[in-house]
């Protein structure tokens, strides 16, 4: 079956054909340059937006695959968790495609879209897999048993996201937001070992993870060298700030693995996109006997795709439809794979 999925939990509308787990389109149209000079997403300014870019995204996605709307078999959206305002407006035109095209309605959780995304990639998840999701709001350790039906929380992040923390950072460097893609261009000339920045929960035998001690220790560094009137040395903070990152991320992942004993590793979510996360991964999986899957930086951070991904998913699996009465819950829990 063809599954339209459609995305806008925070910034980007995205809107995805895929059938099984073949990719057939992918449009995103982002609001990022409207929040950029506030540093952070508005979500106002975010809504506004989506409700201007759906139609046209929605055009552009049946073009790019050659389709018309009589051919879709389902709709996917995004359920939640996100913002509110924003998650709305996809749901509101989610409902009118299935219920002007006349297919049933399927909306999922964001979270467990950024896990199911990486079959369009690399073809079926392992079962069980354990799959690390980090985000722009979330960084979690799961057991994935079935992305369709069951996944089971090992542990998350107890204050701030990996994402949330590289974007935090990246402002105290003088970098534009959003931060990730620019300390991981300005690390690659710098060195990871140059300040030893601390590594929260790094042997506290949890598979949770902490971050915003090492945000302020970086923004301390950073201070003390200003108040010395000495330079800021950007590239070395940034790469060191982000070897801290991936350092913790990539050993609890490779703990679950021990602990549940499972073989395959999936890592999804924009920090995914990190170049240094994925080749520490990669060593380090290799040196385990693990196997790593990542989809492609483009699949990592929100799109559409991802989203018809787990709805395609779900119609294969048998998974009972949504209402067409469904909220959108921006606290939808990442255990809870649809409505
Ligand atoms: P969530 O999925 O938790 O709702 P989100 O949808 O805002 O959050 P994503 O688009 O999945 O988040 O990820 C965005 C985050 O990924 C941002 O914090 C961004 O800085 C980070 N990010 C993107 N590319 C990179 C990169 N190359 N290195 C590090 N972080 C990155
Ligand atoms: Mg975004
Ligand atoms: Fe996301």
């Amino acid at each position: 079956p063809l599954v339209l999925g459609i995305e806008t939990s925070c910034d980007e509308t995205g809107v995805g054909i895929v059938r099984g787990h073949t990719l057939l389109a992918n449009t995103v149209a982002s609001s990022v340059e409207e929040h950029a000079r506030f540093g952070g997403v508005v979500p106002e300014v975010a809504s506004r937006a989506h409700l201007e870019a759906m139609t046209p995204t929605v055009e552009r996605a049946l073009e790019q695959a050659g389709l018309r709307f009589s051919d879709i078999d389902a709709v996917a959206v995004t359920a939640g968790p996100g913002l509110a305002g924003a998650l709305l407006v996809g749901v509101a035109a989610a409902k009118a495609y299935a219920l002007g095209i006349g297919v049933p309605l399927y909306g999922v959780n964001h979270l467990a879209a950024h896990v199911a995304v990486d079959q369009l990639e690399h073809g079926p998840l392992p079962k069980p897999s354990i799959a690390m999701l980090v985000s722009g709001g979330h960084s979690s350790l799961l057991l994935v048993p079935d992305v369709a039906t069951n996944v089971i929380s090992l542990g998350s992040t107890v204050d701030d996201a990996a994402g949330e923390a590289f974007d935090k950072v990246a402002r105290v460097l003088g970098l534009p937001f959003p931060g990730g893609p620019h300390i991981d261009r300005a690390a690659v000339e710098g060195s990871g070992t140059a300040v030893a920045f601390p590594r929260g929960k790094y042997d506290d035998g949890t598979l949770d993870f902490s971050f915003s001690g090492l945000k302020t220790a970086v923004a301390r560094w950073v201070e003390a060298k200003e108040r010395a009137g000495e330079a800021v040395p950007v590239a070395d903070v940034a790469a060191s700030f982000q070897e801290a990152v991936v350092d913790v991320l990539t050993r609890k992942a490779l703990q679950a693995c021990r602990r549940y004993d499972v073989k395959d590793l999936l890592i999804g979510g924009g920090v995914a996109a990190n170049s240094r996360l994925r080749a520490l991964a990669q060593e380090r999986c290799d040196a385990a006997g693990v196997r790593l899957r990542v989809p492609r930086p483009g699949l990592c951070t929100d799109n559409g795709a991802m989203i018809a991904a787990l709805g395609s998913e779900l119609v294969a699996s048998g998974v009972s439809p949504s209402s067409l009465e469904i909220p959108a819950d921006s606290s939808f829990p990442i255990t809870s794979v649809a409505m």
